[in-house]
């Protein structure tokens, strides 16, 4: 089995062209990553049938390898670079640490409008709301639906802001890209394979959260089902997992989990502290210890006024305690290397 092919360092143009003809001439296509000192072929597709000889023996060819992991598109070996997503005129993934804010829920406009103006005063990049929501309990408020839509639509284009918001449903999508820069797929629904599915087949950036109880291999495997539909665009989010300790926070923040992700895949990793643990005295010390961790992006909840907010108040933050971490967090940001 080939799955990549590390060309030498001496390779000339047109060896590393008769190895890409080659791959295309087997039926499959290819992700072309080129170095400094070398560049590395990869095959894209079920590379079950190729064997390694084939291309052994090709000139130019340094090492061939297989990718024995079930994750391939996903993985650091496959695209050794760091994916960049753009959305608008926001990059991210690169050397920028993206703060995406805003309330639990779309509640009503005037909430929605403030929030996003602050959020964007403030420097945060992406307003987040949730129109569809997935609640614990049955009676719970669960979103404004189509109305949330349009009040994130009227929002976006009243501040210039991306949106991101959640997709419950494979029918939820083709209504939520009219409006969406960024489909979030929750943690509950990290494992619906036809969502995943769904999406993947969409033009639109997808934010993948962990599900409570997925290991780090199982999320990459989620986030494979996506890219194999041809969606390159995916960002991960740890939001925290089940653990047995819930008497001070609502989840255990993996914050291994960054750096391990950070290794093991060229995605974009984010973290979401906000339901991460519950609680919003504890948002920004982790916050701070995602950055230092090595996350590409932050999403908070925040809200105008948490004690009246129809969902997750208790972990949003207010405006003062938003604008307090974004002072405090710029510093280390710095430090690591990156820029708001
Ligand atoms: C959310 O971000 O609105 C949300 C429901 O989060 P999670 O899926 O991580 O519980
Ligand atoms: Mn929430």
């Amino acid at each position: 089995m080939a799955d990549i092919i590390i060309m030498s360092s001496s390779a000339t143009k047109q060896q590393i062209d008769n190895v890409v003809k080659k791959i295309k001439g087997l039926g499959f296509n290819v992700n072309l990553s080129k170095g400094a000192e070398k560049t590395i072929i990869g095959i894209i597709g079920d590379t079950r049938g190729i064997s390694d000889e084939a291309f052994k023996i090709l000139p130019g060819v340094g090492e061939v390898i297989s990718i024995l992991k079930d994750y391939k598109l996903a993985s650091r070996e496959f695209h050794p670079s760091d994916t960049v997503i753009k959305v608008k005129n926001i990059e991210i993934g690169s050397n920028t640490l993206t703060v995406i804010a805003g309330p639990c829920s779309v509640e009503s406009k005037r909430q929605l409008l403030k929030t996003a103006e602050f959020v964007k005063r403030c420097g945060g990049k992406i307003l987040r709301g949730g129109a569809f929501k997935p609640r614990t309990s049955p009676y719970s408020f669960s979103g404004l639906g189509l109305e949330g839509l349009m009040i994130l639509k009227e929002v976006k284009e009243e501040t210039g802001m991306p949106v991101i918001t959640e997709v419950l449903s494979p029918e939820d999508v083709d209504r939520t890209i009219e409006v969406a820069d960024i489909l979030q797929i929750g943690a509950r629904n990290m494992f619906n394979y036809r969502l995943l599915q769904k999406v993947g087949q969409v033009g639109r950036p997808v934010l993948l959260k962990r599900a409570f109880s997925a290991t780090i291999g199982e999320f990459l495997n989620c986030a494979e089902y996506i890219l194999k539909e041809g969606n390159r665009n995916v960002i991960l989010c740890e939001r925290g997992i089940r653990s047995f300790d819930t008497a001070f926070t609502r989840n255990t923040l993996d914050l291994s989990a960054v750096a391990v992700l950070k290794k093991e895949t060229h995605l974009p990793v984010f973290v979401d502290p906000s339901h991460g643990t519950g609680r919003r005295d504890l948002v920004l010390p982790m916050s701070k210890a995602s950055i230092a961790a090595g996350a590409d992006g932050l999403m908070i909840e925040v809200h105008p006024k948490p004690e009246e907010a129809l969902s997750d108040g208790f972990q949003s933050l207010t405006f003062d305690m938003f604008a307090h971490l974004m002072e405090e967090i710029m510093p280390l940001v710095k430090v690591v290397g990156k820029k708001i």
